[in-house]
């Protein structure tokens, strides 16, 4: 059997790793570096909490291959289970939090809640004014500038082709499966995974499968290096969608942050993402009452990236439900850090055996059939 794998990010290099794994002869196409697109953007959370509870089941997948990463990749990519807490600043914060800690449980996800004195004891200089917060022990964070390219220099390692600087053109189906042009040639396979994050849509429109799905760029920002305290990454619990925010400190001192601003959207062509520094002092209002100590730190870059949101905020993951052969990995809709390595080894084994036993079905494409109001969003 063999595979194209179209995008390199992430999810497309976890997956060309895991296909390659199963003895899929594969190929992965990118049409710049791999992993510049938003997977290099991201804040690098690696959390389960707040994630829609059906998709915890893949959110466990990954978590665990997270914890192998060093050893199955060969390379550090600065996964750390530092924990993660989240913060709430009101009631009705505490409810939805409470909410969520009981109908977690049952999905095999356990969070601790803590009271104020046990925030200010054990997280010292976090959330002075919180009510509450929940705390993940084994989540925390890696390094988005490593392991899309950690994922395939391992893919290439066991005889994956990885082909970069390769913007796919034409699509066409042969009698085999498909055939992919390119500046580096043209690449043909039984099987086609599209992997093309914001453009994702693009490419299953050409199929006939119509995704809701809208280009937008979270800004994200660092501070000065700063003496060393913050363990856990830290987000926030807000009630009714308010502005929320998350930060946390990387092993140099440096303060990452991001949130607590609206995301603005991105043109696809391009599709390079800018942040806006007006907006900074907005963001920093919100992030200061998870840790004052912001107040008075420089900030010294502030960045974004093209990421596809999906109207109902889940990704499309599963088979085409119009082509054969064709499977679906896109649109993660600011959440894909976390799935990424269980995304790659749940498609690869799809597409490998034709089953697995992680359920996708609220991701599948054609939840937006009959929508006549479904675009593939610009
Ligand atoms: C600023 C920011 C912060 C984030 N923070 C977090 C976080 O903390 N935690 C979390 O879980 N998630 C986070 N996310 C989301 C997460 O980064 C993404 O969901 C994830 O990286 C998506 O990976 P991907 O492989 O689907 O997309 P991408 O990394 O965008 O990869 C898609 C690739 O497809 C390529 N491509 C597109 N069209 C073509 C073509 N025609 N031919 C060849 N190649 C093509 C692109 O060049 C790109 O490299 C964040 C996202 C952003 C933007």
């Amino acid at each position: 059997m063999d595979a194209i794998v179209l995008g390199g990010g992430l999810m497309g290099s976890a997956a060309a790793y895991f296909l390659a794994r199963r003895g899929v002869k594969t190929t992965l196409i990118e049409r710049g570096r791999v992993g510049t697109g938003a997977t290099i953007a991201s804040f690098g959370n690696i959390r389960r909490t707040g994630r829609y509870l059906p998709q915890l089941p893949l959110a466990h997948r990954s978590r665990a291959l997270w914890g192998e990463a060093e050893k199955m990749l060969g390379r550090d990519v600065e996964f750390r289970a530092t924990g993660h807490v989240r913060l709430a600043f009101d009631q009705a914060a505490v409810a939805d939090m409470r909410r969520y800690i009981e109908a977690a449980r049952p999905w095999g996800l356990d969070l601790e809640e803590l009271g104020p004195r046990e925030i200010g004891g054990r997280f010292p200089g976090l959330g002075p004014e919180a009510l509450g917060a929940s705390f993940s022990p084994r989540d925390g964070c890696g390094n988005p500038r490593l392991i899309a390219t950690a994922f395939a220099d391992a893919a290439r390692r066991l005889g994956a082709t990885i082909v970069e600087e390769a913007p796919a053109g034409e699509i066409g189906r042969t009698g085999a499966g498909f055939e992919v042009s390119t500046p580096k040639g043209t690449f043909a396979a039984e099987c086609l995974l599209n992997t093309a994050g914001a453009w994702g849509g693009r490419l299953a429109a050409n199929f006939g499968e119509a995704v809701p799905i809208f280009p937008n760029g979270p800004q994200m920002g660092v501070t000065e290096p700063l003496p060393h305290r913050v363990l856990p990454v830290v987000g926030m619990w807000v009630h009714g969608g308010g502005p929320d925010g998350y930060l946390r400190q990387v092993e140099r001192g440096n303060i990452v942050f991001g949130g607590g601003v609206e995301r603005v959207a991105v043109d696809l062509d391009p599709g390079f993402a800018k942040p806006d520094p007006a907006r900074l002092p907005v963001q920093l209002r919100v992030l200061v009452r998870l840790l004052p100590a912001l107040a008075t730190a420089s900030v010294i870059r502030t960045w974004s990236g093209c990421e596809g949101y999906v109207a109902d905020k889940l990704p499309v993951m599963g088979a085409s439900a119009t082509t054969p052969g064709l499977f679906h990995a896109f649109g993660f809709s600011g959440h894909g850090f976390q799935l990424g390595p269980g995304v790659g080894d749940v498609m690869a084994e799809l597409i490998a055996t034709g089953h697995t036993d992680t359920p996708l079905a609220d991701f599948r494409i054609d939840r937006f059939a009959g929508n006549a109001a479904s675009v593939n969003g610009g």
